[in-house]
């Protein structure tokens, strides 16, 4: 008998982490060739297995424990058997909290969310963030750490290259490269050595591109908003390469959308 997650349940996991696997960021979900319908590489993974025998499973839990939407993350398939073949590396406390960054990235993804927290009074430290980054002339790399830039006029803020997340990154957006493929890494914004923010960037063609993961426009495009702090973010790292000419290249939307809408 296996507790297997009901398909609304699968939903639910996909669309709160915006379809992208909540371990490497890749999007799972995209249209297939015959126009009218989709491509699906994404799993809904128990956290602890459905069956006994399976990775992390635990007795204690019930039938309907097991079945819940608590008990899942959405990943991709390949992350989905990484996590299984690694039970050490990934237990239940490692998956959890993979799973909430990932429901946070999306929801930080949302048009106007950053606007709406400024608005609301919440997270002004990370509004005060987005604000200094309007300037990336008042930002400096640092001599000490390698990626990593604080602000002239607020040095308690910073921004920080973290742990390589997944070689060989792939998606259709890369395909005018040589060598389509590239690695993704988080990037963080902390204030006073919190972390405030995380997004992820792609270096792709050994380097020459590095950019912010864009979003899937649903119909088989990409675009990265404007108003984003992952956008700001990017023109700090833009000695790779201008970033629009990469956009441009890539077919890379870059879209306005009204922060107070
Ligand atoms: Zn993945």
């Amino acid at each position: 008998m296996r507790d297997d997650f009901r398909i609304s349940i699968k939903k639910t996991l996909a669309s709160r982490v915006g379809y992208r696997c909540s371990k490497c960021g890749c999007t799972t979900a995209g249209p297939d060739t015959s126009q009218t319908g989709s491509v699906n590489i994404g799993v809904a993974a128990h956290i602890t297995a459905a069956s006994p025998g399976g990775p992390r499973y635990d007795e204690k839990m019930s039938s309907e424990d097991r079945s819940d939407l608590s008990n899942g993350i959405w990943l991709c398939q390949s992350c989905a058997k990484e996590i299984d073949d690694d039970e050490v590396g990934f237990p239940p406390t490692k998956l959890r909290e993979l799973k909430k960054e990932a429901e946070q990235a999306a929801r930080d993804a949302l048009p106007g969310e950053l606007a709406r927290h400024a608005v609301n009074g919440e997270f002004d430290v990370l509004a005060k963030a987005f604000d200094l980054l309007e300037k990336p002339e008042d930002w400096r790399a640092s001599d000490s750490q390698e990626k990593c830039f604080y602000c002239v006029h607020e040095p308690a803020y910073t921004i920080r290259e973290g742990e390589n997340i997944k070689h060989d990154f792939r998606e259709t957006w890369m395909d005018t490269f040589p060598k389509p493929f590239g690695n993704s890494y988080y990037i963080q914004v902390f204030w006073n050595g919190t972390p405030l923010y995380r997004t992820t960037f792609v270096a792709c063609d050994e380097w020459r591109f590095y950019l912010p993961l864009p979003q899937p426009d649903g119909e088989g495009g990409w675009y990265l908003r404007s108003d984003s702090i992952a956008y700001r973010i990017a023109r700090l790292y833009r000695q790779y390469r201008p970033l629009d000419e990469t956009l441009h290249r890539c077919g890379i939307q870059l879209r306005d959308s009204d922060p107070f809408s």
